[in-house]
Parts: structure tokens; sequence; C-alpha cells
């Protein structure tokens, strides 16, 4: 198991011996230690980084595809180890974890096939002595800062385009699980990415943030996580200018219509609301079922709830492993009492509990809650935990209006089998993301990201080389 980390393909320690634990959510118990690095180490990442940059960019887009195809080869080949790695140190699921190497790894085979597409244009010039060309240019040494919700992909989604691009890249993972990324490093030394193109750096956010940002050689930042932390970076973009993506928080709807085929709504729905123990970004947060079908989806979905096993993401058959943290525990289980105390019906779950000797208090029985009302905390706030709260509705425009009615705008879902309301609410719905009759949007090839409070830039498909090139024209004057 790496636990340096990788600055201009040497593995570093960090000041003074420095080290920040690792710990399995499962059982609490303490896993390993990684270098707790701050503004020195930056600086040297950013260095390597700017010192790669040149000869990066200047490599003709075949020969920066070849480091990013071995990359997601190394990653196929490795996904059992990989997979039991993120496990260890997030909690999610084996299949689960599985599931993310290979959606990580989309990124990464996408991007070494993009490289080969960074088009620039010709523009028809208003006179006839003129010419415009459009040329799009990497914007030199980026930095990514990731969540721990997806160890794995949230990276591979940010430096795969960056690196297709021809920018170079220095990451600051979560301090929760560093050790996802610094396996990925060493990938990324066999795939023969050369000095200084991926730096990995671990340590204490603030103190990396604020390096980070200060130095104005780091071009943009592309960030996932909190709204909260995305305004603080906000702020410490605001001296150097620094171009931001930021993927920050939902507060996703799901919608059921009464035309909907209720089977798929629910399965879509478990599909969206459980997946790593609700805690994505995209998760069903609230659910409006019309009324009519409201007892139906109500029973499907308890009859689907029960059959979900919770218990450590390594042992067979589990579905909803840990949560990550303490905190993440007091926070799903403020939700669950505030809906109780505001007059919501609990109908399954809603127990916090450790099944069994050995391990932590950090699991919660699926929990569905009927009579959700707008001003409870689950109806505006990510619960990032495996909780549905459900309320009914007559009107299309009534449920429109209640999805829309958040600051957040990253993903809604909606089922329905009539073609017109499909196009109609997909359209109407404020958000970056829509799963119309999909509970699983995300893909290697699509343009994911928020509006409003859930931030802007998109990652996946052609649009996210955007997020790494900065576009020049030459007005050409022709004799
Ligand atoms: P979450 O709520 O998912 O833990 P956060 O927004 O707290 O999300 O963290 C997401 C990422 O941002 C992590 O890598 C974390 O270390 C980093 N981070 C948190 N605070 C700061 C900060 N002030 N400056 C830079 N990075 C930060």
């Amino acid at each position: 198991m790496q636990t340096r980390n990788l600055i201009n393909n040497e593995w570093i320690d960090g000041p003074r011996g420095e080290r920040l634990a690792v710990v399995d959510p499962a059982t609490d118990s303490a896993i390993a230690e990684v270098p707790s690095c701050g503004p020195a180490e930056v600086a040297r990442a950013v260095d390597a980084a700017a010192g790669a940059f040149p000869a990066w960019r200047a490599r003709p887009a075949q020969e920066r595809s070849g480091p990013l195809r071995r990359l997601f080869e190394l990653m196929m080949r490795e996904e059992d180890r990989l997979a039991r790695l993120m496990t260890l140190e997030q909690g999610k699921p084996l299949a689960e974890a599985r599931g993310e190497i290979r959606y990580g790894a989309s990124f990464v085979e996408w991007g070494a096939e993009e490289a080969k597409r960074v088009y620039g244009e010709t523009i028809p010039a208003s006179a006839a002595s003129k010419r415009i060309l459009v040329l799009r240019q990497p914007l030199g040494v980026v930095a990514a800062i990731t969540p721990w919700n997806f160890p794995c992909a949230m990276i591979t989604r940010k430096i795969a385009p960056a690196l297709a691009a021809g920018c170079t890249v220095v990451v600051k993972p979560a301090e929760q699980t560093p050790l996802s990324a610094l396996a990925l490093g060493e990938l990324c030394l066999e795939a023969g990415f050369p000095p200084g193109v991926v730096n990995i750096v671990t340590g204490e956010p603030e103190a990396i943030g604020g390096a980070i940002f200060a130095d104005a050689r780091v071009r943009a930042v592309s960030f996932t996580g909190s709204t909260e932390v995305g305004r603080i970076l906000m702020r410490l973009a605001a001296p150097n200018i620094t171009r931001l993506s930021l993927e920050l928080g939902g507060q996703a709807p799901f919608i059921v219509f009464e035309d909907a085929d209720l089977d798929a709504a629910v399965a879509g729905l478990v599909a969206s609301k459980f997946r790593n123990a609700g805690q994505t970004c995209i998760c069903a947060n609230r659910v409006y079922v019309q009324r009519s079908v409201r007892d139906a989806v109500l029973g499907k979905l308890r009859e689907a709830v029960a059959a979900l096993k919770v218990g450590p993401g390594d042992e067979e058959g589990v579905a909803i492993g840990p949560l990550i943290d303490d905190d993440a525990v007091a926070k799903v289980e403020r939700h669950i009492a505030d809906a109780h105390e505001r007059g919501g019906r609990i109908v399954a779950g809603g127990e916090v509990f450790r099944p069994r000797d050995g391990l932590a208090r950090r699991f919660v029985a699926p929990t569905i809650i009927d009579g959700l009302t707008p001003d409870m905390l689950c109806a505006r706030e990510e619960t990032f935990g495996p909780v549905v709260p459900i309320a009914a509705f007559d009107a299309e425009e009534e449920a429109l209006a209640l999805a829309n009615g958040s600051p957040f705008g990253l993903a809604a879902y909606f089922y329905t089998r009539d073609a017109s309301r499909l196009i109609r609410v997909a359209e109407a719905l404020e958000f970056g993301v829509v799963g119309a009759n999909d509970g699983a949007p995300s893909s290697a090839q699509a343009p994911f990201g928020g509006v409003k409070h859930s931030g802007f830039g998109r990652e996946g498909g052609r649009h996210s080389l955007d997020e790494y090139t900065a576009l020049k024209y030459v007005s050409c004057g022709v004799a």
C-alpha cells in the first residue's frame, strides 16, 4: 500500500514526518498514515508541474493519449485491488467499489480518445483581407481538490480531461480517502507519465488549499465538495483570478407521475438513493409521488428496502455500508429526528446501529419517512444518508414548483411514460443533470455539473476539456 506523496515522479514524505491517520469507517480502526503536507510541498508540486508543462503540451496528441490509454488498462487490470482498498478506507460495498473503478477508468479511456480531438476553428472574417483562427490551448498547471465519497472517480473525472488537454496536475485528495489516490499515482507512474505531469499531495485542507490558490502558476482549480467550501474557494480564487470549476452539493428531487412504470420508478429510486449509503451529491433527497399512486409506490419501496442488507462493505451481499464518520451519522440522525418532530411518519428503518461487535456505530437502516414537508431539514439540506422522505402531490405544476424550490440545482429525476410530459418537465427542471426514467444518469460521455448553489463547470464529455483550455483567436491580415 502506497502511503507517500507523489511529486515529480518521486515518492516523498511529509514535513518533519508529520502524518495524517486513515481510518476504516466500518470499524473506526486506523489502517494507515499519510503525509501531512503543507505549503512547501505544494510549492514543490507546482514547481514540478510547471516544469513539466511545456514538454507535455508540446507532445503530439497521440503521445499524450498513450499514457492515458495505459492508465485506463492498468486500472482495469488492478480493478479488484483498487476496489478492496477503496472499500477499506471509504466503506462502500465491494461491488460498488468495483463499479467505481470501472466508472473512474472510463473517464481515463475517454480522455485518451478525446486528447486527439482538441480542435480549434476558423471563422469567416468581415474583411477580405483578414482570416480568423481560433486556437484552443491548455491553461497550464491545474489543481484538483476532491471529496471522499468517490475516492477514485472524482480524481479521474478531473485529471483525465486536464491531461488530455495538455495541462499538468496537482491533486489534493480528501483526507479521509488518500490511499485510493496514491494507488492511482502508482499506476500513473507505471503508465509512463513524465515527471511532474501528475502530482499528489495529502494533508490539511486549509494549508494546501491556501498554497494552491496563492500560487499564480496554478491557472485553474477543479473542486468537488460542499457548497460551503466552494464559497471559501471562490474567495481564495479572487487574488489571482484563478479559474474555477465547482461541483458542489445537491438536493435532488425525485418525481413519480401517475403514468410512470412504477416498478421502474422504484428500482430507479433505490439505485439513486441507496448507492454509497446515500452519500452522493446526486442522490435522490426528496421524493414527490402523485397522490393516486402514492400507496402503490410506498408499498413497492418498502418491499425493495426490506431486501437491502446493511453491513461492512467487504461482506458478501451487503448493499449499504457504513457512513464515512461520526459527523455524517449525527447529521442523518438530526434529519430523521427533525422530520419526525415536524410530523413525518417513519415507515421503515430510522435506526443507527452497530451490526455486530467489532464494528462502529456508523450503520443506518434504510429509512422511509412519509409526510415530507418543505420546512423539514431533509427537504432543504443534503442528507447524505440512506433516508427517503416522501410527499404526495396532485398536479404537474405543483411537483415542478416543489422540485425547483431549492437553492441547489445538481440532479433531478422523474418517471413518466407520457412523451410530451417527459420533454416538458425535463425542460422546466432547474438542474444540470436530469434523469428522465433513469436513476443512474452519470457517464463519461455526458457533461455533468450543476446550476445555482450546486456550482458551475462540467465534467465528462467533450465540454469537460473547456475547463482546462482557453480560446485564443488570431486575426491575420492577408495581403
Ligand atoms: P465533504 O463535505 O464532502 O467532506 P468538503 O467540501 O469538506 O466536502 O471537502 C471536499 C474537499 O475539499 C476535500 O478534499 C477537503 O479536504 C477539501 N477542503 C475542505 N476545506 C478546504 C479549504 N478550506 N481549502 C481547500 N480545500 C478544502
